[in-house]
């Protein structure tokens, strides 16, 4: 049996689960009456993140109840005072999807996502990735991912609002030994096989970077592009969905370069859209060059940023890296 087909049933789970998150979050968007709130470390969450979270939890602990999942949200903070509207919204949102939740329940299913011991095999879900994008009417993504042994080995990433290979709304997964796929997120559609751009020529290639300049130095980026004689300029995007349009050759080059010094990365921000890359035939690393290493909780403890490219650009990515001072 193949790697492929091992997975068929966790991959059958994890696009179900994501489908009907991904419509969640479009319905909230319709409305978007409720505020977002204010995490403790004051990043912004909204029913849609809970929601999609709450989903997506019980969907795993129904199918695969001894798998860990490590996931973006906690309810905990959901109980903290003056999130009252907050928790109605999520209730009334998750009730088209389970008629019969109750709030306990539902607190219950976002706690399922609390782990964060290292495991051999878990789950890992940001159930709202890019956050400032869906509030802006941007992009933003749903990301869940199987990692085992420290290296992803299903991916599986909803961007609602990207439009690739004539779909509004894509759904890109991956199987490791698989390859990567894209198909239409709200229509029936085939899986088509995706594969990263043959571009090694940096003047025809394009790189792409967060929107938010706290989460990746444009500075530093600006510098490395120069340097390699990257001339068009950036596109800038949030979430995971950076990852999906490299996959599809899109664009050459993601560049994650750190802007402060201390941020260490979140394991749901990358295991999905990293296992995309690499399965459609592109390389991804930190800014040294090292595998990303998944394998230690819920934080990439062992990376300093991310580099995500069609394979050609990557160690010139790398050699100007190395000459930042
Ligand atoms: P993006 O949409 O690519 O900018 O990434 C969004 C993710 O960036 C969020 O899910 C956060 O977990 C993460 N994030 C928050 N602060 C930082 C930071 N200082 N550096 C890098 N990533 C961050
Ligand atoms: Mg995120």
């Amino acid at each position: 049996m193949t790697a492929r087909h091992d997975l068929r049933e966790e991959l059958k789970m994890a696009t179900e689960a994501v489908r009907e998150a991904a419509r969640l979050c479009m319905d909230v968007l319709q409305e978007m009456q409720h505020k977002p709130v204010r995490k403790r470390d004051s990043s912004p969450v909204t029913v849609a993140d809970y929601g999609s979270q709450a989903l997506i939890c019980e969907a795993l602990q129904r199918s695969f109840p001894d798998d860990p999942v490590v996931a973006e949200e906690s309810a905990s903070e959901l109980l903290d005072e003056g999130n009252d509207a907050i928790l109605d919204g999520i209730l009334q949102h998750v009730r088209v999807y389970r008629p019969d939740a109750d709030a306990g329940e539902i607190a219950g299913w976002i706690d399922v996502g609390a782990h964060g011991r290292p495991e051999r095999r878990f789950w890992t879900l940001d159930p709202v990735d890019g956050t400032k994008g869906f509030l802006r009417g941007a992009q933003f993504a749903i990301a869940l991912a199987l990692v085992v042994d420290g290296r992803p080995v299903l991916g599986c990433v909803a961007c609602p609002r990207l439009d690739l290979e004539g779909s509004s709304g894509v759904l890109v997964t991956a199987v490791r030994g698989g390859g990567t796929h894209l198909e239409p997120l709200f229509d029936r559609g085939r899986p088509k096989p995706l594969r990263v751009s043959s571009t090694d020529h940096p003047g025809a290639a394009r790189y792409c970077e967060s929107v938010e300049h706290t989460h990746s130095s444009h500075e530093d980026a600006a510098t490395v592009a120069a340097d390699i004689g990257l001339i068009l300029p950036p596109v800038r995007m949030d979430s995971q969905a950076k990852y999906a349009v490299v996959a599809d050759g899109q664009a050459e080059v993601y560049l994650r370069l750190p802007s402060g010094r201390r941020y260490v990365e979140n394991v749901w921000d990358h295991a999905a859209g990293c296992l995309l890359v690499e399965e459609a035939g592109g390389r991804v690393t930190d800014c040294r060059g090292a595998d990303l290493d998944f394998g230690h909780g819920r934080r990439l403890t062992q990376n300093r940023g991310v580099i995500a490219t069609n394979g050609l650009l990557h160690e010139r990515v790398l050699d100007a890296l190395g000459r930042l001072s």
